[in-house]
């Protein structure tokens, strides 16, 4: 697979699995738009690895869940490189509680970030990607999004909209030469998942067939090949990366 002198833009692009996807399309070939919102050493940091390594990266901040902010950074990038080829809805963040004791900030937050920020990135690439009639969306939602969880309502909520969006925009898109597909991790090594406690940790894995958490690598695999040619005729479809704790 080969993505030279495709322009790829990664939301939350600086740590964890999305970290990983940038390094991964960077490898490829690709010119990585690095996102990220409050952290500009991390930015900093995954953009220096992929150019130590002899690719292209630039870091962008911009909140994803303001549309504001997203629509001036997306003209930035456009004006910037010309082109938007793959976009990678990878940011999000979880606010966990149970259902009777979930603030509203927490439900408000997690729908802002991981479902408005996605359809607010998508939106902005639209356009620009029917005019170039090739792109490639990929996001990321969760394995939660299929199978629901207890304490992550807003979560799961979130996720699950995002298969909704994905299915629908790749209806949408289709004709003009436009893919849009989702991976669906399970449990990944990150510091989202490092926050759990070791006890907790460990129930998760007894309930994954292969017994482990899976890798940043393993997740970024799949998205290389969806916004690859050879993925072509793949639309509207997800690829569950979770060491089968959940077929769907
Ligand atoms: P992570 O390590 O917590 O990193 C989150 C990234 O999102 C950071 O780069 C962060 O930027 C960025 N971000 C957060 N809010 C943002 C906003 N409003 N605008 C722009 N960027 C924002 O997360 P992760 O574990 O790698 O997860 C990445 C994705 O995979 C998420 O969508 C998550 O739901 C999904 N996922 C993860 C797992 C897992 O096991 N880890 C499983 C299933 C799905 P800063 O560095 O600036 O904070």
């Amino acid at each position: 697979m080969k993505l030279d002198g495709k322009i790829a833009v990664v939301t939350g692009g600086s740590r964890g699995i999305g970290k990983a996807i940038c390094l991964y399309l960077a490898n490829l070939g690709a010119t990585v738009v690095v996102n990220y919102v409050s952290r500009p050493d991390a930015a900093e940091a995954t953009a220096m690895a992929i150019k130590d390594a002899g690719g292209k990266a630039a870091v962008y901040q911009f909140d994803i869940s303001n549309s504001d902010q997203v629509q001036g950074a997306f003209k930035k990038i456009l004006a910037d490189y010309g082109r938007i080829d793959i976009l990678v809805n990878n940011a999000g963040i979880t606010r966990d509680g149970l259902i009777a004791t979930m603030k509203e900030e927490a439900w408000d937050a997690v729908l802002d970030t991981n479902l408005k920020g996605a359809f607010n990135c998508i939106k902005a690439v639209s356009r620009p990607m029917m005019k170039q009639r090739w792109g490639r969306i990929v996001s990321i939602t969760s394995v939660i999004g299929f199978a629901g969880n207890a304490g992550q309502a807003n979560y799961a909520a979130a996720k699950a909209g995002l298969i909704g969006l994905t299915r629908s925009v790749a209806k949408e898109l289709a004709s003009r030469g436009i893919t849009v597909n989702g991976v669906a991790p399970g449990y990944i090594e990150t510091d989202m998942t490092n926050a759990l406690s070791a006890e907790v940790t460990e129930k998760i894995k007894s309930e994954i067939p292969m017994n482990s958490l899976g890798s940043v690598d393993d997740v970024a695999a799949a998205v290389a090949y969806l916004v690859s040619d050879q993925a072509r005729y793949v639309t509207g479809q997800f690829i569950h990366v979770n060491g089968g704790m959940f077929m769907g």
